[in-house]
């Protein structure tokens, strides 16, 4: 649906009016199309002294064909051409004179607080010259890998400090943060390649885990699925059918899967696609062993998408409404897995990817039941990852904030512009941003994320 706020304050006399009252005034976000490149200007890369993943960063950035500069610390500079980083120098006297699109900094070398004055020193004088939908991402080590102490305590500071500068950046730009474990350097290249992108339009403030390298293929950068099957669940429309769109164009065969009342759209989507269509009730008795039967062949991909609201505050609630949500949002995709596990079908290098809520977070009022489920969807998470890495599958989930689809266009006036205006981005998502967030952690580059919850809800106000 449209944002209609969004599109009079992108007119010259909305923006006057807007600057001189101070209402939000949304930037219209930079999405990726194929074809296009993975950053459509320059980045810049950092580097605190004695860090670890400037590196592997300058390879991805190599290997990616972005054009990228560097400041001018010998041993970043040393960093970039060991990786094969054809890197310009950037002088920061220069800085203002030079725009760049994205700034990449690796902050693992800050083993104090008091070097923490490094943040300042690289992202001060570029910050106001980064491009409209920049990109800003800090690498850091997990705080727990750092032995304790000063080291610890100065990696932990690194989330406060990208939390803050996305709410700064404005523009439609974003901040993210990469902890890299120990042995995951050479891994960082899915997430890095996601976030620098378009791909990541309605990501901000977020932390992500990579864990150490698995044992994977050569990736194929342009069609991350290729040859691999994914089945998404409720497909039929709205954001099912935009993760089915988005797993068809990175070479996925496609599964759509959805009740039989939405049968004609749920073809429709399939066809389209050149993909299966999957009619089936999540919450139905024989729903696990069916969908075991049908990938007895092997399977690659599961998105657990099917959801809906039934809202009521929890003195209204009737006990059937409570079970009917629960049932499809949680307790159906913990039997799916179960039966997909049992039946030893999800492939090595296989993915679980299942979608959360924001109001699994931050509990939403009349919301008890959906936000109980969308909590419990990050508890399975939690508790399956390890339980899958044995078989060399990863379990995520993304967390969506404001999306616009016809479950949020139900929503009453106030609380829907309420919804799309209080985030760093002040507006509503699109379902492709959910999609893309879920095509990363898809894909056949992504084996060293497990066990992550990302938001995608352009820095939500509500919740962490
Ligand atoms: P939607 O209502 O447009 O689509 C949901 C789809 O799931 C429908 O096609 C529906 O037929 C299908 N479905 C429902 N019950 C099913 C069942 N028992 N078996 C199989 N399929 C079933 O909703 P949406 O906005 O596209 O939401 C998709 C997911 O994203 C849901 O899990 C939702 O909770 C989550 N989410 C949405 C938003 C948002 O802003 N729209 C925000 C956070 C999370």
């Amino acid at each position: 649906m449209s944002d209609r706020y969004a599109q009079v304050i992108g007119t010259p006399p909305g923006r006057f009016v807007a600057r001189r009252v101070g209402l939000p005034r949304p930037a219209p976000l930079e999405r990726w199309r194929p074809g296009a490149p993975l950053v459509s200007g320059r980045v810049l890369l950092g580097a605190a002294p004695g860090g670890w993943l400037a590196e592997p960063a300058a390879r991805v950035l190599a290997s990616a064909g972005v054009r990228a500069a560097t400041t001018p610390d010998r041993p970043l500079r040393e960093a970039a051409a060991a990786a094969g980083l054809d890197a310009a120098l950037h002088n920061r006297r220069t800085a203002g004179e030079e725009t760049f699109k994205a700034l990449v900094f690796d902050a693992t070398g800050i083993a104090d607080s008091t070097r923490l004055v490094e943040l300042q020193g690289f992202f001060h004088p570029e910050v106001p010259h980064l491009e409209p939908s920049g990109r800003v991402v800090v690498l850091g080590t997990p705080p727990a890998n750092c032995g304790g102490g000063r080291a610890a305590t100065a990696q932990r500071a690194l989330e406060g400090f990208t939390r803050a500068l996305a709410k700064e950046l404005g523009r439609g730009s974003t901040a993210q943060l990469v902890l890299v474990e120990p042995g995951g350097e050479d891994e960082i290249e899915s997430t890095l390649r996601f976030l620098l992108s378009p791909r990541s339009a309605y990501v901000s403030g977020q932390v992500v885990l990579v864990g150490p390298a698995v044992a994977a293929g050569e990736v194929d950068w342009k069609r991350p699925l290729a040859g691999r099957t994914a089945l998404v669940t409720g497909a039929a429309r709205g954001i099912g059918e935009a993760i089915a769109e988005t797993l068809s164009r990175d070479g996925g065969n496609v599964v759509a899967l959805d009740v039989p009342a939405q049968s004609a759209q749920l073809r429709e989507v399939a066809d389209r696609l050149g993909g299966d269509a999957f009619e089936l009730d999540v919450t139905a008795p024989d729903a696990p062993a069916a969908v075991a039967e049908r990938f007895s062949e092997g399977i690659d991909v599961v998105v657990h998408n099917a959801g809906v609201t039934r809202d009521r505050t929890l003195a209204k609630m009737p006990a059937d409404r409570w079970t009917e949500l629960m049932e499809i949002n949680l307790s159906s995709e913990e039997r799916i897995n179960d039966a997909l596990l049992d039946a030893g079908v999800l492939r090595p290098n296989g993915r679980i990817v299942c979608v959360s809520s924001v109001s699994g977070i931050a509990g939403n009022a009349g919301q008890t039941n959906y936000s109980t489920s969308k909590a419990g969807v990050i508890g399975m998470v939690e508790a399956l990852a390890p339980v899958v890495a044995e078989r060399g599958v990863t379990i995520n989930a993304v967390a969506p904030g404001f999306i616009e689809t016809q479950m949020t266009s139900r929503m009453p006036f106030a609380l829907r512009e309420a919804g799309r205006r209080m985030n760093s981005l002040s507006q509503g998502g699109l379902p492709v941003d959910v999609a893309e967030a879920i095509a990363w952690f898809a894909g056949s580059g992504s084996g060293s994320l497990n066990g992550n919850v990302v938001r995608v809800c352009g820095q939500s106000l509500i919740g962490a």
